[in-house]
């Protein structure tokens, strides 16, 4: 199935892009059977070094940093999941991140958004910052605010859509147009949208980065990353960095995400389906405040989401009527959600992102945000929507009637 390839080998495929269907795609792109055994899926190619037959003289791999043969069929699905030429995995969505910064030099500025992923700032703040590259915060839900941070020596524009944990949607097509009359490059976080529901590079996007350790893996058991791009000069840079910098997933890791995104389009179905049901249930329930969902007509992000995505994903979060100890509490007497970080698997998890994920945003700053102390996070699994619901029912009655 030839046509069903997308990486960067393929580039004569290009047009072929649209002859299957993502759900098709998520199963056989850059998947071949076997060629000598007929075995159906990607072997584990657990292997450092490979023969050549004269020097110099190789079947396309010399060594694993460089290339292995079950990343290259990760990359080749993930790149055709998000319709884009090229694909490179990497170790985590941190290494992702770090080889986009690897492209800038000191003096260069990039423009990023004030609520990006907390692992994204520390690097952006705690490494780059180090190596006199500048950053500036904005709220990327105003375009002009956008525009007005770009100086002279801007040369990225970093965004995510839907953010964490309010679920701001950021206009990905106004966002890339900014940063191309600036002749700057657009970089999207597509993580918490996935490709299924989200695809940057045909909105204007430049680069796509990954955290293959929520949706994509999508079952809680392998950390990794990815960028996706159509531009093959940024690729062979990003080549490049695979092997000089070294942070590449080991072929056990590429397996597993192979194995997720097969399913990627089942389970989103099924994450948005129960998301929708939960978030249209809290909006209902007398001690909730206030419904972060884009799927929500009552969302500021609404309109721009319905244009840009497919569905409205997996990921909610409420403010409930409550102190930081009573949400505590809540969070902590769930029996169906576990109470964990990260997001993406096919469980439900539900987190307190005052004293967990955001607790490094001292209080006054956090409540500026709009991050109350009662603000509750859900990452809404694949479990049965009746199920989350009465959990979450009888965590909230049991804290606070
Ligand atoms: C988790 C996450 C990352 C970092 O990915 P790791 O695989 O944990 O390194 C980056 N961006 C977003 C939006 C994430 O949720």
């Amino acid at each position: 199935m030839d046509e069903l390839d997308g990486g960067r080998d393929r580039e004569e495929d290009h047009d072929q892009h649209g002859d299957y269907r993502i759900e098709t795609r998520s199963i056989h792109a850059g998947q071949e059977p076997d060629p000598e055994t007929g075995a159906l899926m990607t072997p584990i190619h657990a292997n450092s070094t490979y023969e050549q037959d004269a020097p110099g003289d190789h079947r396309g791999y010399e060594y694993s940093r460089t290339g292995n043969p079950t990343r290259t069929d990760l990359e080749e699905n993930l790149a055709s999941l998000e319709n884009a030429d090229y694909g490179r995995a990497f170790s985590s969505g941190m290494a992702s991140i770090n080889t986009v910064l690897n492209l800038l030099s000191a003096g260069d500025h990039v423009v990023t958004g004030n609520d990006v992923y907390g692992g994204t700032h520390r690097i952006f703040t705690q490494v780059y910052e180090e190596y006199d590259l500048e950053f500036s915060f904005v709220d990327m839900t105003d375009l002009e605010a956008i525009e007005a941070a770009f100086r002279e020596e801007t040369k990225l524009l970093w965004l995510e859509t839907p953010t964490n944990p309010l679920m701001s949607i950021v206009d990905i097509e106004g966002a890339a147009e900014i940063a191309h009359a600036n002749d700057a490059l657009c970089a999207i976080d597509n993580t918490f949208a996935t490709p299924y529901l989200q695809r940057p590079l045909e909105l204007g996007a430049d680069i796509v980065s990954h955290s293959l350790t929520k949706y994509l893996g999508g079952h809680s058991d392998v950390v990794g990353g990815a960028l996706l791009t159509n531009d093959a000069d940024l690729d062979d840079r990003f080549g490049f960095y695979q092997n000089a910098v070294g942070a590449t997933p080991g072929p056990f890791e590429c397996f597993l995400v192979l194995r997720g995104t097969k399913t990627l389009p089942v389970r989103m179905d099924r994450h948005c389906e129960n998301a929708r049901a939960l978030a249209e249930w809290l909006a209902e329930h007398p001690d909730v405040d206030r419904v972060y969902y884009p799927g929500l007509e009552s969302h500021p992000g609404h309109e721009i989401a319905r244009e840009q995505m497919d569905d409205f994903g997996g990921m909610l979060s409420f403010e409930l009527d409550a102190s930081l100890e009573e949400a505590s509490k809540v969070v902590s007497s769930t029996e169906v959600f576990t109470l964990a970080e990260s997001l993406g698997g096919v469980e439900s998890l539900i987190e307190q992102p005052a004293p967990m994920t955001h607790a490094a945003i001292p209080r006054e700053e956090r409540l500026e945000a709009g991050l109350s102390d009662g603000l509750i996070r859900v990452s809404v699994g694949i479990e049965h929507a009746d199920d989350l619901t009465a959990d979450l029912e009888s965590a909230i009655d049991a804290v606070l009637s």
